[in-house]
Order: C-alpha cells, then sequence, then structure tokens
C-alpha cells in the first residue's frame, strides 16, 4: 500500500468523532462544488486537474447514489460525477409515464431508507424519482453535473485513477472545459443502460412512417387512430403495446424468440418476491417448474397465441444468458381480445410498412423499437485487466465477481440484478474500502478477493 494510502487512515472511535468524520467529509463535498484545488487553465479546451484523495464514482443512477450514501455514513470522502443536469436521468428522461417498477417495491429500495408506507406495492416511476430525490438531500448527495466522463485510467506511478471529464453549465466556468480528477478508487456506476440499441434492420431507411426507441416513448396519446409495430417483446415492448392499444392506437407487436411470461403477482404476493423466498430452500430448477406452471394456470397457453415459451426455465434463463421474464400487467389480455397483434420477426421494413417472416404483410404510420440498451463503459475505460468484455459489462457477473476489481477499482449496478443489484454492490464497495484502507482489518487476502 502507498504511503499516502497508510497515511489517510483512520479509525474513529466513538460517535462523537464519527460525527465530526461525517461534518468533515459533508463540508469537503460542499468544498468540491465550489471551489475546485487547482488553477484554472488559460485555455478552456485544455485539460484542468480537479485533485481529489477520494473515491470518484461515475454515475448518479440509483447505483452511484446508493454508493455516495454508504460511503458517506462510513464517513468517507468521494466525488460523484453525472453528465445529465440531474439525478436518476434514466428515470427522468428516458421511461414512459406509466410505468411501475417491475419488481415489488421491497427489492427496489436504496440503503438506510425505506419507501414511504402509502406507498404501493409495485410503485410508480414518479414515486421513485421522488424518493431518490429526497434520499439525495438526506444523504447531502451532491454530484457535479454536466460532467461526462472521457477517460478512466490507472496510474501505476502514483497509484491513482486519472478520471478525465468533459464539464458544461457552472462547474466549467465557461462554455466547455476539460477536468482531471484524481482518485485511488474508481466506481464505475454508469449503468447497464447508459445507450439505447436501435436494430440495423433491412428497409429502414425506406420506412415513410416515424419511428423512435422507446426510450423516447412518453405515452400513446399521438398514436390514436394509428397503426403502430412494436419491435421487440421485453417487459418495456409489452407495456408500451399495452399502453398503444389502450389509447386506441391499431397495435401489432413482434415476438421474434421464446418469452417467459409470468404472473406479476402469486398468491397475492410479488412474483419476485415468492421466487426468492422459494429459491432459499428449493433447488432452481423446481421453483422455475413452479412459477411455469403456476402463470400457466392464471394465463393459459401463450403458445396459441404465437408466444413460444423458452425450454429453459425463467430464473435459470435470467442466471445463464441475463434474460429477464416478462411479468403480464395486462398486455396478454389484450393479446387474447385481439386488441393487439403479435407478428414473428420482421423480414424487411418497406415504406408503408413490414413484411415479416411467415410471409404476410402489414401497413404502419409509426414503428416504437423496444429493443434494449447496451453499456458503454469500454469506450473510456482504460481496462487493463480486461475486467470488462466486449459487451462493456463484467465479464464474470454471473458468479457474483462484478463488483471489484483491482486497483481500486469498483463497479456498482451491472450484476443483471436491476436496482437490488446496484444497492448490493454499493454496500460491499463501501465495506470494502472502508474495511481494506482505512481500518485495515480486513486481511490481504480479503483485499484482493
Ligand atoms: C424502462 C425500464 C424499467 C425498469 N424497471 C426496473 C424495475 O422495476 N426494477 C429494477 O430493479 N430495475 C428496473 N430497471 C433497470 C434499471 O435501469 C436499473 O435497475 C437502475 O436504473 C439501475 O441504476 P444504475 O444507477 O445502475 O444505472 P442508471 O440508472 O442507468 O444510472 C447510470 C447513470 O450514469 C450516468 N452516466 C453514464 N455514462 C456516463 C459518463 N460517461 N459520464 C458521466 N455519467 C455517466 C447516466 O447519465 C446515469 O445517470 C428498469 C430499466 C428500464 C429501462
Amino acid at each position: 500500500m502507498p504511503a499516502s494510502m497508510m497515511e489517510s487512515k483512520y479509525v474513529p472511535r466513538n460517535s462523537n468523532e464519527e460525527a465530526i468524520l461525517e461534518m468533515i467529509a459533508s463540508m469537503g463535498r460542499v468544498e468540491d462544488h465550489t471551489a475546485p484545488r487547482m488553477a484554472h487553465a488559460e485555455d478552456s479546451n485544455s485539460a484542468q486537474n480537479v485533485w481529489t484523495d477520494r473515491v470518484i464514482i461515475i454515475g448518479a443512477g440509483p447505483s452511484g447514489m446508493a454508493t455516495a450514501a454508504s460511503l458517506r455514513r462510513k464517513g468517507i470522502p468521494y466525488v460523484l460525477l453525472e453528465r445529465a443536469s440531474g439525478i436518476a436521468s434514466l428515470w427522468k428522461e428516458r421511461t414512459y409515464d406509466r410505468l411501475k417498477m417491475h419488481l415489488a417495491k421491497e427489492a427496489c429500495e436504496l440503503p438506510f431508507k425505506a419507501f414511504p408506507e402509502r406507498y404501493p406495492t409495485f410503485i410508480t416511476r414518479r414515486q421513485f424519482i421522488d424518493y431518490l430525490e429526497e434520499y439525495a438531500r438526506d444523504f447531502c448527495i451532491q454530484p457535479r453535473f454536466n460532467e461526462t466522463v472521457q477517460s478512466a485510467t490507472f496510474d501505476e506511478a502514483s497509484q491513482t485513477w486519472q478520471v478525465q471529464t468533459i464539464a458544461v453549465g457552472p462547474f466549467a466556468e465557461g462554455p466547455r472545459r476539460k477536468l482531471v480528477h484524481t482518485g485511488r478508487w474508481l466506481v464505475v456506476a454508469t449503468g447497464e443502460n447508459a445507450e439505447m440499441v436501435l436494430p440495423s434492420m433491412p428497409g429502414l431507411n425506406e420506412f415513410k412512417g416515424t419511428y423512435i426507441h422507446s426510450s423516447q416513448y412518453k405515452n400513446g396519446e399521438a398514436y390514436a387512430g394509428k397503426r403502430v409495430l412494436v419491435v421487440g417483446s421485453g417487459n418495456s415492448g409489452m407495456e408500451i403495446a399495452l399502453d398503444l392499444a389502450n389509447c386506441g392506437a391499431n397495435t401489432t407487436m413482434v415476438v421474434r424468440s421464446p418469452v417467459h411470461i409470468l404472473t406479476r403477482e402469486m398468491f397475492g404476493m410479488s412474483t419476485f418476491s415468492v421466487a426468492m423466498r422459494l429459491t432459499k430452500s428449493l433447488p432452481l430448477w423446481l421453483v422455475d417448474y413452479i412459477l411455469v406452471s403456476y402463470s400457466r394456470l392464471a394465463l393459459g397457453d401463450t403458445t396459441s397465441l404465437g408466444i413460444q415459451r423458452p425450454k429453459v426455465g425463467p430464473l435459470e434463463l435470467k442466471c445463464k444468458m441475463g434474460k429477464t421474464p416478462v411479468l403480464n400487467v395486462g398486455t396478454l389480455e389484450k393479446i387474447q381480445s385481439g386488441d393487439i397483434k403479435v407478428k414473428p420477426a420482421v423480414e424487411q421494413l418497406m415504406e408503408g410498412g413490414a413484411r415479416f417472416v411467415d410471409g404476410t404483410s402489414l401497413e404502419f404510420d409509426a414503428i416504437i423499437f423496444a429493443t434494449g440498451y447496451k453499456s458503454t463503459v469500454l469506450r473510456w475505460l482504460k481496462d487493463k485487466e480486461s475486467f470488462f468484455g466486449t459487451d462493456s459489462l463484467p465479464k464474470e457477473r454471473a458468479c457474483g465477481r462484478s463488483w471489484k476489481g483491482r486497483n481500486g477499482l469498483y463497479v456498482a449496478g451491472m450484476c443483471n440484478k436491476g436496482v437490488l443489484g446496484g444497492t448490493t454492490d454499493a454496500q460491499r464497495i463501501a465495506n470494502h474500502i472502508y474495511s481494506t484502507y482505512f481500518t485495515g482489518t480486513a486481511s490481504s487476502a480479503e483485499a484482493e478477493a
């Protein structure tokens, strides 16, 4: 461990001392905003260095915020960098109006703060945003907004991470400024959904109607009376198709490959909670059998509607392939009633519509691509240890080892487990930094584990 790191060790002895450390840490954060401890570069295009002997967290979504709160609880200083102009930009800017969380509220809480009692089991997007805003206030989370990370490199000589950003707005003190943050530890919390994925579909250039990605969809008002094709049959695609049908759009959805559709609730509880409880005492295959049998009984056989079930069970598929089952919120009933049509994969888009692989064609005015997102970490992280795969996600995320790399690199929220995964990572990270570097209680084996 470098000498300077040893010097920063401390062991809080009593609650007064902890309170003082907390106060110092929070004062430091305010200082970060207003007075970067470096001389300004003359030229606003040249890189300006903002020194920090702290944890650098990238991304102020739920995972980054959970990490910030967990570090604060331990009195560990940090700086939080966010490209958007506010917290939780995915939830505020890239989700649709009628969205409710797909998982029950107990699986979506951030550390140290419960949802208000009055919140329903499946909380709305708006309620989640309000909760996150309050969370930021409670834990004095004040990210440096409008700062986009361009590169993050570990410098062997100084044993620090060098994070270069482009800032616009108040932190830039000018129209656009390059900044460099230096820190011992780096937490990547930029999410699995950093950028939308639009498929390169044959004929897309010829299509004369409008098309958008699901992240740009707000509600179905503008589509009333129009012929709309939804491409993608995950949770977002299914729910957007339902929203469109409810708003009077003539809706068709593409279901290209087999998908598990489960009931959102079982025996009066959230299906996710039931599944989690059952996996504690039963093998995965048996839990899968129970989930699928229950859904078959409650929803009927989806094969007759053009939706095949995968041969592998829903939990096994999630563990092995990261594929999330769809929780039915009413779409299946609309398919059964004929209000939503189901088609197989698109073979070719044409000027006025689409031809499908079963040889049929339909005319459309608009297409919504609910075709998912991707992580973009490898565009800016110099990943010398090849911790990330070519998909910009940790290679070993299926094995529970996605949260910690080497040289003080940590990752929060990239284990394909939603908000719950991000908050679990956040607490592990804070505990690890604290026990390894600040109190020295972790063994060297634990430090490298
Ligand atoms: C429609 C939809 C519904 C969902 N429903 C649920 C649900 O019900 N339950 C659940 O658990 N999960 C759900 N998810 C998954 C959800 O995205 C995550 O659980 C949660 O938002 C992950 O939080 P995060 O902080 O890891 O990532 P994000 O929320 O994506 O936050 C990452 C942050 O990093 C910032 N960032 C990215 N790149 C940079 C950069 N280079 N520089 C600076 N900042 C950067 C982004 O602007 C963003 O603010 C849903 C996702 C979608 C799209």
